[in-house]
């Protein structure tokens, strides 16, 4: 049995095929459980009612560190409007994705950080883990991270150097690998602190590559640990499925 501990599906604008087809490719392809991830507080919204739609699949409750225009006064009024509805709900399982992403110009540094920080209050009040979006930005991701005191968490899409990869290591992170680890090359952690994710529709694995992502190909991705970490796929699905359990209490 495996999971995919970070998809998009739940959003219509993004993810384009239909969610009863995508859940059956599902689990046919041996991926019982998935958790769709919020990017912004209408579409963790969207998550959460997926979530209670479907048996099988868990939420986030997220802001992306490029969705946001710096608003302070409606960022506040959205997290205390969350306070008392969203982040109330059953099978909210994490607080993320949430980050620093400096991969692209035109995103405001310092309107980042402080959402971040506001978010990562959130997760250190309710005891929930982070998944973390973090790209071209660990200088600054690291002294804000130390300031919390957070649950055991993820760097979802971790694709940077070896140095941040032992950071991450060093600070008892896990790491989401997806189908970026099966045509490019990046650094990865030991099996013991991996989980599998898809990011779907994004980050098609290969040999899908060119079409719409979707969670059954968590598969395609295990296939390739299996391969990458020389062990067969079962061991593969149960190192990684007992870590997703384990992070998210699923
Ligand atoms: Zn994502």
């Amino acid at each position: 049995m495996l999971v995919d501990t970070h998809c998009h599906i739940h959003d219509k604008g993004c993810f384009e095929l239909p969610p009863d087809e995508t859940l059956t490719h599902m689990h046919e392809n041996g991926v019982d459980k998935c958790i769709v991830i919020g990017t912004d507080p209408i579409d963790s919204v969207v998550a959460r009612d997926f979530a209670l739609k479907n048996a099988e699949v868990w939420w986030t409750y997220g802001y992306h560190p490029n969705d946001y225009d710096g608003n302070r006064e409606k960022l506040e009024q959205d997290l205390k409007n969350a306070a008392s509805d969203a982040l109330k709900s059953p099978k909210l399982v994490a607080i993320g994705e949430i980050g620093l992403d400096y991969h692209f110009d035109g995103y405001n540094r310092q309107w980042q950080q402080y959402l971040l920080e506001n978010m990562l209050q959130i997760a250190q009040n309710l005891k929930l883990p982070v998944s973390f979006h973090i790209r071209d930005a660990f200088d600054d991701f690291w002294p804000i991270f130390d300031n919390f005191h957070l649950p055991t968490s993820v760097l979802h899409s971790f694709s940077d150097n070896e140095e941040n990869l032992q950071q991450g290591m060093k600070r008892g992170l896990y790491f989401g690998v997806n189908g970026l680890a099966t045509f490019a090359k990046i650094p990865l952690a030991p099996l013991e602190r991996i989980i599998l994710e898809t990011d779907a529709p994004f980050l098609t694995p290969k040999p899908f590559r060119g079409t719409i992502n979707r969670p059954g190909y968590v598969k395609n991705i295990a296939d390739w640990a299996a391969e990458y970490y020389g062990v067969d796929l079962d061991k593969i699905a149960q190192i990684t499925t007992a870590n997703a359990e384990k992070l998210f209490k699923i």
